[in-house]
């Protein structure tokens, strides 16, 4: 056993606050300091789901890529899912921290893992705040389309913007949704940006600006990655078993 303020420490020196977005609410959300913690669960997104299975697992500690809570709330009742969810966790001693964009961001962190699974070179922050990255193929000139197998493999089906015989040198990178990358990543010459979602009217104007894009869907985008954080925390704690949630899956489901 051990303190959850070692635990704390541990991830906030590993994704520290001054790596995420100013909107952002990231570190420890809920929790005891003092607590003795026996067993953690890493998951993508606290839901009603994954809140039953933490206290049927036992679990002492959530680790949720995505802020829970993530607004400001006056009331924690039941007349909500969210009240409920909090009530229910602190009910069982069951803490929560969520490292979100700075576990984007980290060094070791989603886009960072992106970029490796593309075989990414010379990868840097995409913008000054470090948010997203972008590098260069270790292919040169890969096509688009041997790209898509690549993310196909590795994260499942995705969508994408773009001439499938493209030639493709450098990637800009950003896992969720990140609209807001397609400029700069024009700005910086990527030949494509690899993303989790974006609105309609961006991949249009992506195709105007002749950026290439991949959608791989905001969950695959980020959630092999919360796999990743248990298997790096277990290799920290080797004696607190941490494992990833299995009971959560995307929201959004294809039918074919
Ligand atoms: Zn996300």
């Amino acid at each position: 056993m051990i303190d959850l303020k070692s635990i704390v420490s541990y991830l906030d020196a590993e994704y520290p606050a001054s790596l995420a977005e100013e909107w952002d609410n990231v570190g420890l959300l809920v929790g005891d300091l003092s607590a003795r913690i026996k067993t953690m669960m890493t998951c993508l997104t606290v839901t009603p789901e994954v809140c039953e299975e933490s206290v049927a697992k036992k679990v002492d500690l959530i680790i949720s890529h995505h802020p829970f809570p993530f607004q400001a709330m006056k009331q924690i009742t039941s007349q909500t899912v969210e009240g409920s969810m909090l009530l229910r966790l602190i009910s069982h001693g069951i803490a929560v921290y969520s490292p979100h964009t700075a576990h984007d961001s980290a060094k070791d962190g989603v886009n960072q893992q992106l970029a490796a699974i593309l075989d990414l070179t010379d990868v840097v922050p995409l913008n000054a705040n470090g948010s997203g990255c972008i590098g260069y193929c270790k292919q040169n000139g890969i096509l688009l389309s041997d790209l898509l197998q690549i993310v196909v493999s590795r994260l499942g089906t995705c969508s994408y913007v773009g001439d499938l015989n493209k030639s493709v040198n450098r990637i800009a990178i950003g896992c969720g949704a990140v609209d807001e990358f397609v400029d700069e990543a024009v700005k910086q010459e990527a030949d494509l940006l690899l993303l989790g979602e974006a609105r309609f009217h961006t991949c249009l104007h992506a195709q105007s600006l002749r950026l290439a894009l991949i959608l791989t869907g905001h969950f695959a985008s980020e959630h092999f990655a919360v796999k990743t954080l248990a298997k790096k925390i277990t290799a920290q704690f080797p004696k607190i078993p941490c494992f990833s949630s299995d009971s959560e899956q995307d929201v959004i489901k294809r039918y074919n």
